[in-house]
């Protein structure tokens, strides 16, 4: 069984590497790939409810394939954002949401900003997966992800790109907070130093770390190659945690 825990999907061909989700399904098939978590493509016009839409549309008519998280964007503003929220949990389904620090430009741990909607989240017992990364190592770092494992104990939080999408990864913080706060799950997409994924695997456990493409900001054939390769000398099980068990047992369920 293999999960994608990282995939953008967007309602219509906006620009030239947008999927939707009929392209999603090709895309996994071709691939092998049994089930896909997707979110919105977050687009620089910064809406989220049109993608939300299409997901849950997708999760309707793939169910056994599509397992939709919706998009959250703050800087739509508290009620706005509250409102989708709402609409994701109770028209589509979701059971998770995917808030980005670095595109819509906020400080993630910010009490004042985002932890009404982080509180809603830990309430309504839905996972909250944040983008981490060098591309904005104030707004996002790991360390602030810690913060909000350590303030909301009972949220399950999957750490996006585990302080990578790009080079030099902020990976050794990453998993330093994995060690600390046991509800963040690192998701090892956009991971470029790739003894982070195996040093990860050896410190918290094969049970806390998922696979991710990023998909169609990388291709899905080449993340499952590298994937291969790096989890080569791990045991079966261990391949199988990383690569779809954990996303579907232990942070999903
Ligand atoms: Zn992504």
């Amino acid at each position: 069984m293999i999960v994608d825990a990282d995939v953008h999907v967007s309602a219509s061909k906006r620009g030239s590497i947008d999927i939707t989700i009929e392209d999603l399904i090709r895309l996994m098939d071709k691939n092998k790939v049994d089930k896909a978590i997707c979110w919105p493509m977050l687009t620089y016009t910064r809406q989220v409810s049109e993608d939300n839409k299409a997901i849950g549309e997708g999760m309707k008519t793939y169910p056994d394939r599509i397992i939709g998280f919706g998009g959250l964007n703050p800087r739509l503003g508290p009620k706005e954002t509250l409102n989708e929220l709402k609409k994701c949990v109770e028209k589509y389904g979701f059971k998770g949401f995917k808030m980005n620090g670095a595109r819509d430009n906020y400080v993630i741990d910010d009490k004042s900003f985002t932890y009404p909607i982080i509180e809603k989240l830990s309430e309504e017992g839905v996972v909250l997966a944040l983008h981490s990364g060098v591309n904005d190592p104030g707004g996002t770092h790991p360390w602030r992800i810690g913060n909000i494992a350590k303030d909301f104990p009972k949220l399950k939080i999957l750490m996006v790109h585990m302080g990578g999408a790009g080079v030099p990864g902020l990976h050794d913080a990453a998993i330093k907070m994995g060690e600390e706060y046991p509800n963040i799950f690192l998701l090892g997409s956009e991971v470029f130093q790739f003894r982070a994924i195996t040093e990860a695997i050896k410190k918290l456990g094969a049970d806390r770390v998922c696979y991710g493409s990023d998909a169609p900001f990388s291709p899905m054939k080449v993340t499952l190659a590298i994937y291969g390769a790096v989890l080569e000398d791990f045991s079966e099980e261990e391949k199988k945690s990383v690569m779809g068990e954990n996303i579907l047992h232990k942070v999903l369920n």
